[in-house]
């Protein structure tokens, strides 16, 4: 594995995000002089926070898996994840909507999933499940540690038994049609496929192993702390703070000083200069290039983006007893809503969408008898050239109507406190092309061939446009796997 070169007692991380706290505890932890410089008021990044009249709204993530890495980064510090989040286990972790009127819940009990297709699709589908889920669950065991777990240099190390493994079990073969090789019923097609979209790809053209998303998500569990998605990167800092690393808020990095491929200090906004052995960048990695490196690099030229997403958070009167934590609307298109928002650049016509009802389960995340609402409607990024400056006002009655016409009735009308981004947000925030899902996990940006963590002789970056990828797991490992070429000397 290639290492950072020279010394590394002082490293400087640029942004708290989870990728960059996972990194500063692994630093911390192997006993380096950890300064962390973010330039929002709060850690967290993408898994932010906003609070206004009562309400308490996570404007990122809501869906937690894969708890055991976030217990993983606490535990290079020797804390545990037990001793700082209440985690609540969501049962079901969606309730998904089709319009035909029907639902599913999805529950990661195999069992209980089994008995809910069984009483919706047939017995015949809910044995067709069971074997898919082993279908699943062995990907996982193939790919998580070759694949996911590790710093890959050069494309031959994906050359291991493993890789001939994931052929022969067809991970290389289209999602849709792996998927469809099992399920029949359309209902539990969408359900246990649609998580690709996390990663910004089509169920439809991602590769089959992508189906290690609807893993770790609809079977190995879906859980949410208590005190909402936020409280994570709380933990984080605390625990990175308590064990000696230098948390600095409100503070922008401008520049990194360097020559001849080598960092040699930070420059902040402010014009204060922070020496540092190593380099570590959190930032998004298309723009920390760009902004902070000051370094053209060709290849990021040609990055193809995730989806967006129109983000409405809403404290609302009105309250929906039928609706569980997380809520999947489909609609009638499939194929056609990918081709719209990924292929064709355009909004879509017959929208699928999710409703999460955070206080659901919390209700101290909203004042008595009202709600907290966060309303995700993907949406094309923002180089398909939408002017979200004029379209906004526009979108924002069509995703009321559409929740109206999904049972959400009244909902316009009971809204006492609204905050909305758009893909331009996103992209005033520092997201390359307003993509708060990164680059997509297309195969060409995946894996080795995803941008690389390591630039000249000591700067590092992590996070979700470097590797493994996108979503609060991938950028856990992705700050181990920076800290890797630091202290794995
Ligand atoms: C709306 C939305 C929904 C999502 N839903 C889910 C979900 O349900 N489940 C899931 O697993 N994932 C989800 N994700 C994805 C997940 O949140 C991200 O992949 C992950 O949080 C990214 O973390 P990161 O550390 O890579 O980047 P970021 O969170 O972007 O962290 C980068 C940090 O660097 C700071 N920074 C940037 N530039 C500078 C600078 N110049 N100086 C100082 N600091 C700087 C930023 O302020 C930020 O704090 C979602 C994301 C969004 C936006």
């Amino acid at each position: 594995m290639k290492t950072v070169t020279g010394p590394t007692d002082r490293v400087v991380v640029i942004g708290a995000g989870l990728a960059g706290l996972s990194c500063a505890l692994r630093l911390a932890g192997a006993g380096r002089e950890v300064t962390l410089l973010e330039r929002d008021g709060i850690p967290g990044g993408r898994a932010g926070r906003i609070t206004d009249s009562g309400y308490t709204f996570d404007n990122g993530p809501t869906v937690l898996t894969m708890p055991s890495l976030v217990d993983e980064a606490l535990g290079a510090v020797g804390e545990s994840l037990n001793d700082w989040l209440d985690l609540m286990p969501l049962n079901p972790a969606y309730r998904t909507y089709f319009p035909d009127g029907s639902q599913l819940d999805v529950y990661s009990d195999t069992d209980r999933m089994a008995e809910e297709i069984a009483l919706e699709c047939g017995p015949a589908e809910a044995a067709a499940y069971r074997d898919y889920v082993g279908y699943l669950r062995r990907l996982y065991e193939v790919e998580f540690g070759d694949f996911i777990d590790r710093n890959i240099d050069h494309p031959w190390n994906l050359i291991t038994p493993n890789l001939f493994r994931l052929v022969g079990m067809g991970g290389f073969l289209r999602l849709d049609r792996k998927v469809r090789q099992y399920l029949t019923d359309p209902r539990t097609v969408r359900a246990l496929s649609f998580q690709a979209m996390y990663a910004g790809v089509s169920p439809l053209k991602a590769m089959a192993l992508y189906g290690v998303i609807s893993y770790m998500d609809s079977v190995a569990g879906v859980s949410v702390p208590r005190g909402g998605m936020h409280e994570i990167p709380v933990a984080m800092a605390g625990a990175a703070t308590k064990h000696g690393v230098d948390i600095r808020y409100d503070t922008e990095v401008a520049a990194i000083e360097h020559s001849g491929g080598r960092a040699s200090a930070v420059i902040t906004t402010e014009g204060d200069r922070i020496a540092a052995d190593v380099v570590v960048v959190n930032a998004d990695l298309p723009v920390a290039y760009r902004d902070l490196l000051g370094v053209d690099k060709w290849s990021l030229r040609r990055l193809k983006y995730s989806p967006s997403a129109f983000v409405m958070l809403a404290g609302a009167k009105a309250e929906y007893p039928a609706i569980a934590h997380h809520n999947i609307h489909f609609g009638r298109s499939w194929r056609g809503t990918f081709e719209e928002i990924i292929d064709r650049g355009e909004v879509m016509s017959d929208p699928s969408f999710m409703v999460t009802c955070l206080s659901k389960d919390d209700p101290s995340l909203a004042p008595p008898g009202r709600h907290a609402y966060y309303i995700l409607f993907p949406t094309p990024n923002t180089d398909a050239g939408i002017d979200w400056q004029t379209e906004t006002p526009r979108y924002r009655e069509h995703v009321l109507d559409t929740m109206e016409r999904a049972g959400y009735r009244g909902f316009a009308d009971s809204i006492e406190v609204e905050h909305i981004t758009t893909p331009l947000e996103w992209q005033q925030r520092g997201m390359a092309a307003g993509a708060p899902f990164a680059a997509a996990h297309t195969f060409m940006q995946t894996g080795p061939f995803r941008a690389g963590n390591l630039w000249g002789e000591n700067v590092v970056f992590t996070g979700s446009n470097t590797q493994p990828g996108v979503g609060v797991p991938m950028v856990l490992v992705s700050g181990r796997l920076a800290a890797e070429r630091i202290v794995s000397r």
